[in-house]
């Protein structure tokens, strides 16, 4: 089964993807509907049939309580840039405003406060089931399903501190979607990931080169925190981003980033430069005077 999240003018829907269109669902969206605990019963029932344009798609789930990401969790990924495998999963945050659509634009920082911009194609996991202290034999339970994410990253910004969340969660920058497939439809042990830019492939790689497994993230984040139905947990990109490319080719405005997972489905997005700002107090380059002690 595909869900998805349809904008509509009232506000949105969540729909059961057929192959020609789409069934409407007694839900506002796939995370509201996530938390009716017999969800699959909602899901498979029948309903008012739309026609589906992929532009009227928001993130599959547009406002997730928690948004978690896993940070160099590719072996190749890792073994390029000389870095040890980790003993636990790296984890970091987004804001929910940082999602955005399958086709809707992504907002790069304006040119005065970074030019730094990058894509990360990574698996999604969609929490099904809450819970916290989840072991790893139970985790897969907790999932409901699987979709394509591009983790798009500042580079100069998150590299300024040790906390990365400020080159991570830019507002309308990270992609998700198109649609949620249930875990009783995907296995994704093996699945071939790819990000092209202007349909240059740069990201080429496989679900299967990870450090730390989907239910490995899932039990491990679930000890700090209880994992609510609608969570989404980016699990890691592998090689090939601008930041590991000399030059750097950091993307620009009316560029088209296309990311991809087999089975999953893809999102094409077209580069925007976000808003100016008002003031120069934080442009590029500027900031505080660093006085050594
Ligand atoms: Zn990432």
């Amino acid at each position: 089964m595909r869900l998805a999240t349809l904008r509509t003018k009232s506000g949105s829907h969540a729909v059961r993807v057929e192959d020609d269109h789409g069934v409407v669902l007694d839900a506002s969206d796939v995370g509201s509907l996530l938390r009716v605990d017999d969800w699959r019963a909602v899901a498979a029932a029948p309903g008012p049939e739309v026609a589906l344009d992929l532009d009227e798609f928001l993130p599959v789930v547009p406002r997730p309580t928690n948004i978690l990401c896993v940070g160099l969790n590719f072996v190749s990924h890792a073994a390029e840039i000389g870095a040890d495998p980790p003993n636990h999963p790296s984890l970091f945050s987004k804001f929910s405003r940082s999602l955005i659509g399958p086709r809707d634009p992504m907002m790069l920082p304006h040119p005065s406060m970074s030019t730094q911009g990058d894509w990360e194609v990574e698996l999604v996991a969609i929490v099904g089931r809450g819970g916290r202290n989840i072991p790893v034999r139970e985790a897969g339970d907790h999932l409901a399903g699987y979709a394509v994410g591009n983790d798009g990253s500042v580079r100069d910004w998150q590299s300024r501190n040790r906390a990365p969340l400020a080159g991570k969660g830019w507002e309308g920058m990270t992609p998700l979607g198109p649609w949620l497939t249930t875990c009783d439809d995907i296995d994704v042990g093996d699945l071939e990931m790819t990000c092209e830019v202007d349909d240059v492939a740069m990201q080429r790689g496989v679900t299967s080169d990870v450090f730390f497994t989907p239910e490995e993230i899932v039990s491990y984040s679930s000890n700090i925190v209880t994992l609510e139905p609608g969570d989404v947990i980016f699990l890691g990109t592998p090689t090939g981003t601008a930041m590991t490319r000399q030059p750097s080719p950091w993307l620009r405005p009316g560029q088209v980033v296309r990311s991809s997972i087999a089975g999953l489905g893809e999102l094409i997005n077209v580069c925007e430069e976000g808003p100016a700002p008002r003031s120069d107090e934080w442009t590029r380059g500027a900031g505080r005077v660093v006085i050594s002690r």
